[in-house]
């Protein structure tokens, strides 16, 4: 037996016998219950490596349905072979190639394992989707998800400033309550970036962000006795906006209103910005959003003529943008006007513009034809929701985490739910 060669497996019945039935991952969870989050964890291409800090146990699934517990103090290499994931020890000998799922955990209670050298809380499972696709979801206490999201979603902010750590606490802790379960029929409830909230793992953490974390444990904000979409963006700059003004598709909350930030978000370096879009840079954006967008026939839109602003919202953010060509003309709609006009200025070809909070202003040398237009802005981020630099300037202004909150939120009620999973 190959797994000889590694380790004795029979001390791993004991390690089990306090923890009961090993967790199905594909159990849904109820969000009034749940006590942790699963997480999709990024996984360059078919492999993928696993460490843990003084060793890890796994439970291979094979494919005849058999299942075994081991224990390992060796790194693994985990390849996909086909239907099946293939696991190599030290990344040389070949240990199992036939397992349809592994679950894995630290030997030891409160130690990390290791995905691709970062270090995570909780434990991995790892299985292939039904596209062959490698999958690692990341299963953790939700106190310990959110000590590893904060520091991302916020920045590190200095103790004094605590209170906007505790509002940002409470909306990722909402956040995440009122999303478990959203991916239907997939084993995982967040992914690791803008789609959801940002989570890198245990580097991330820092001591204030987690004593914000410890000191708001359970707490989460409900409207009508539901857990509210606690949307949060970077800057306002100066007013947020109403949900269904800035994604026309979903419905109105009556907590997503237009809150007055007067000059709480000021010192952000956001607030100001102004992109400069020249005529090529203009068609070529334009053109591919909208062939992505119901428009897949269309050839590239040069020349534009005109950047028309059409319609603002109450809060001035612009609500549609009609892109005038010599043959037709084209309405882009609210926060996707953000990436169809793309941000020239940014080293990333992907950014997008900062916030729909703005004025165009066009030029042109001769004829009809525009050479450039210079958008001048205010903010940063969708505009829905908590300004997080806002926020941060009320903590800087003796603001307590609850009047941080209601204020973005209005009618909201912070409640206790319950302790959640804090490994
Ligand atoms: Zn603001």
């Amino acid at each position: 037996m190959k797994r000889q060669l590694v380790f004795a497996s029979i001390p791993i019945f004991l390690y089990l016998a306090g923890c009961g039935k090993p967790p199905r991952m594909e159990e849904k969870p109820t969000p009034e219950i749940a006590e942790f989050v699963k997480v999709r964890l990024p996984v360059a291409g078919d492999r993928f490596e696993i460490k843990g800090s003084g060793g890890f146990v796994f439970q291979l699934h094979r494919a005849d349905s058999s299942e075994e517990w081991f224990e390992t103090d060796s790194y693994f290499q985990f390849v996909r072979a086909g239907r099946f994931l293939r696991l190599k020890e030290n990344g040389q000998r070949d240990f199992d190639s036939n397992a349809v799922w592994v679950l894995m955990r630290p030997k030891k209670e409160g130690r990390l394992l290791q995905l691709d050298g970062k270090s995570y809380r909780g434990e991995f499972w790892a299985a292939l989707d039904s596209f062959a696709n490698v999958i690692v979801v990341n299963k953790l206490g939700l106190e310990a998800y959110i000590k590893g999201v904060l520091p991302p979603e916020i920045g590190r902010r200095p103790a004094k400033e605590i209170e906007v750590l505790k509002a940002q606490a409470v909306a990722a802790r909402t956040y995440t309550l009122s999303h478990l379960g959203q991916y239907s029929g997939k084993p995982w409830d967040m992914e690791t970036d803008s789609r959801d909230q940002v989570y890198t793992g245990v580097e991330a953490e820092d001591p204030i962000c987690s004593q914000a974390v410890e000191e708001t444990a359970g707490e989460a904000a409900t409207f009508n006795g539901k857990f509210i979409n606690a949307y949060y963006h970077s800057t306002c700059g100066g007013k947020t906006d109403y949900i269904s003004s800035i994604w026309p598709h979903k419905p109105q909350e009556a907590y997503l209103v237009p809150a007055d930030d007067d000059t709480f978000c000021l010192w952000s370096k956001n607030f100001y910005w102004r992109e400069g879009l020249s005529q090529p840079w203009l068609a070529e954006k334009i053109t591919a959003f909208l062939k992505q967008h119901g428009r897949p026939e269309l050839g590239k839109i040069s020349p534009i003529t005109d950047l028309v602003v059409t319609e603002r919202n109450s809060s001035g953010r612009v609500r549609i943008l009609t892109v005038k060509t010599e043959r037709e003309s084209y309405p882009l709609l609210a926060d996707s006007i953000r990436w169809a006009l793309g941000r020239p200025s940014s080293s990333s070809p992907q950014a997008i513009l900062p916030s729909t909070l703005f004025e165009v202003e066009t030029f042109r040398s001769r004829s009809e034809v525009l050479d450039s237009a210079v958008i001048t802005g205010r903010g940063a981020g969708h505009g829905v929701g908590m300004c997080q630099t806002g926020a941060i300037g009320r903590a800087r202004a003796g603001q307590s985490y609850h009047e941080i909150l209601e204020h973005y939120y209005p009618g909201i009620r912070l409640e206790r739910v319950r302790r959640f999973g804090t490994r």
